[in-house]
């Protein structure tokens, strides 16, 4: 949790939705970054967007959401949706990162368009996606999961499978499948959570821990995106394989017909090695 790393700084801060000074011990702390607080808000301008008492689980809620958005509802004077917010998960994974918006955005755009939803534990992998990825590389979809007792963000791409796993205290691992080692993919449920099981050349893996609605579309997606893979190999090389020359089996049978007419005293010798050479291209 980004809270854990939170620090209280004993400074005055702007307040991001009316830009007037802002003391510490009266704000409520929203959008961090890398794990620190990156803005401080009035409570009375949190209370303009309908957020007038802020319990642990409601300021979970609005941790990560882009304080733009909530500047822009405060500006409009509407009320900030818990309900909307909660059905539009990936608004939460949204996180200001300075150094590379636009490779974060595209993730982000990614995700949605792959239908991703429920990426729990992994936004720190989320922001570090993008350095995972091949510049033609497009994200097919992604859970987050357990596996071996450490959270990781799984993702297919029209490439291969990614397992990364960015934990600051010990250190993060990076894994991955390419499709041709992809033998078998299934999963099993329980009441919400799912495993999934990969086959990958004689070891199962299992990725535990999995959101119930989303690991048979994992499944299905990873098995298309295996598919279209190899489809494309096929294609691959097809298109590689050299055009097969025509079968030289015509002049063979015609040089055995002239030495047969050699042999029988119909051509001459000259005659037959001129042919010969003609139908042999030498
Ligand atoms: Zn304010």
């Amino acid at each position: 949790m980004d809270n854990q790393n939170f620090q209280p700084e004993m400074k005055l801060l702007t307040c991001p939705l009316c830009f007037e000074k802002c003391n510490f011990f009266m704000s409520y702390p929203i959008n961090s970054v890398n794990g620190r607080m990156a803005k401080v808000i009035h409570p009375k301008c949190m209370a303009k967007l309908g957020i007038k008492k802020l319990d642990l689980k409601k300021q979970g809620q609005i941790k990560h959401e882009p304080y733009e958005y909530l500047q822009e509802l405060y500006n409009n004077g509407e009320k900030y949706d818990f309900e909307k917010a909660k059905n539009d998960r990936l608004k939460y994974l949204r996180d200001d990162v300075p150094d590379e918006p636009s490779q974060t955005d595209d993730i982000q755009n990614q995700l949605e368009e792959a239908g991703v939803s429920n990426l729990f534990g992994t936004k720190k992998e989320i922001n570090h996606l993008h350095e995972y990825l091949d510049p033609q590389e497009k994200i097919v979809y992604a859970v987050s999961g357990g596996r071996e007792g450490r959270s990781y963000l799984i993702v297919i791409t029209n490439n291969r499978l990614m397992f990364i796993n960015k934990n600051m205290f010990v250190g993060g691992d990076y894994e991955e499948i390419g499709f041709d080692y992809i033998n078998a993919v299934s999963y099993s449920s329980k009441f919400v959570l799912s495993t999934i099981m990969i086959t990958n050349g004689a070891n199962t893996i299992a990725i535990e821990n999995v959101d119930k609605h989303n690991a048979p579309i994992f499944v299905e997606k990873l098995k298309k995106a295996v598919q279209d893979k190899t489809a494309d190999n096929q294609q691959l090389f097809q298109a590689q394989q050299p055009v097969q020359p025509q079968p030289q089996t015509s002049n063979l049978g015609q040089i055995k017909e002239l030495k047969e007419l050699l042999d029988m005293g119909a051509i001459t010798q000259e005659e037959f090695d001129l042919k010969k050479k003609e139908l042999l291209g030498i």
